[in-house]
């Protein structure tokens, strides 16, 4: 079985050892309740790394929501048993009490690309994100670090909070792991009921279909709302956002001349869903 590290002390120690014999840290951060799309990143990292981590804690601080964080999928057991099949060296699980202890009082805040969409409508999310996984950084001496395109804005801000405070991290974004219908993998698929599940992939088929338009030359506005009014007629209860924007800084799309992202939010049976393709 992989061993499962507690404190920050051990794993400090654990990484020192790996990295004074040369090895290349590979860290994937995750909330547990492990997918074949955190899987996915756990493999990149062992190709590309001489030891692999994979943190598992549910960050209290980026949920907004606190029964959300309650209702977190909490799995450790068979997260332990999937990460065994990839064979990563070490599983770092700490307690919330050991990542805050009492007198804690730094919060590493990005603005910018952090502020529009899930920074709107999640205050103190990416602020909980970025403080973190800077602090991940600094407990596993991850010289590289792998996150999923899933969270696009997630992964923009991870990198932009590396490059404003010159942490020595080099990061992966990896493709989103889709289910066969599309539906991308996410934790929170586990809560969508037997009527609402037929439904999520609605999500996805219209964004995509509304790329295609885009790309063809089609009126960005138009398609969509066209995406917005698809999702809800398949059986979404609301759709809080379906934007064009650009695919490094998230302003507001201008042209098609850079590379551009479509992200949207939407929830279904009262689980909130979220996806982005590039466009
Ligand atoms: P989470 O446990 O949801 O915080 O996710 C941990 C990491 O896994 C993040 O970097 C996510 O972007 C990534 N991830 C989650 N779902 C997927 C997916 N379907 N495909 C690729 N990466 C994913």
């Amino acid at each position: 079985m992989t061993p499962i590290i507690r404190t920050v002390a051990e794993m400090r120690q654990v990484a020192r050892g790996w990295k004074a014999a040369g090895g290349v840290v590979g860290v994937v951060p995750t909330m547990g309740a492990l997918h074949e799309g955190h899987l996915s990143l756990a493999r990149a990292a062992k190709a590309e790394c001489d030891r692999v981590i994979v943190t598992i804690f549910v960050n209290p601080k980026q949920f907004n929501n606190p029964d959300d964080l309650l209702k977190y999928p909490r799995t450790e057991q068979a997260d332990a048993a999937l990460l065994a099949t990839v064979g990563v060296d070490a599983i770092f699980a700490p307690l919330p009490e050991e990542v805050y202890p009492d007198g804690f009082a730094t919060a590493v805040s990005v603005s910018g690309v952090a502020e529009p969409l899930e920074g709107a409508l999640r205050p103190g999310h990416f602020d909980g994100v970025a403080t973190v996984v800077t602090k991940l950084f600094g407990m596993t001496l991850a010289d590289r670090a792998y996150f999923g395109q899933k969270d696009w804005q997630q992964l923009r801000v991870v990198n932009r909070l590396v490059r404003d405070l010159n942490l020595p991290v080099w990061i992966v974004g990896c493709e989103t792991v889709r289910e066969a219908d599309g539906l991308a993998m996410s934790s929170r698929n586990a809560r969508l009921d037997t009527a609402s599940r037929p439904v999520a992939p609605a999500l996805y088929a219209a964004m995509t279909a509304a790329a295609r338009y885009i790309r063809a030359g089609g009126d960005a506005a138009q398609a969509l709302a066209q995406c917005q009014a698809q999702v809800l007629a398949a059986g979404f209860t609301s759709v809080e956002y379906v934007e064009l924007r650009d695919a490094a800084s998230l302003e507001p799309a201008q042209g098609l001349d850079r590379p551009l992202r479509m992200l949207a939010a939407a929830s279904v049976g009262n689980v909130r869903l979220i996806d982005n393709i590039p466009v």
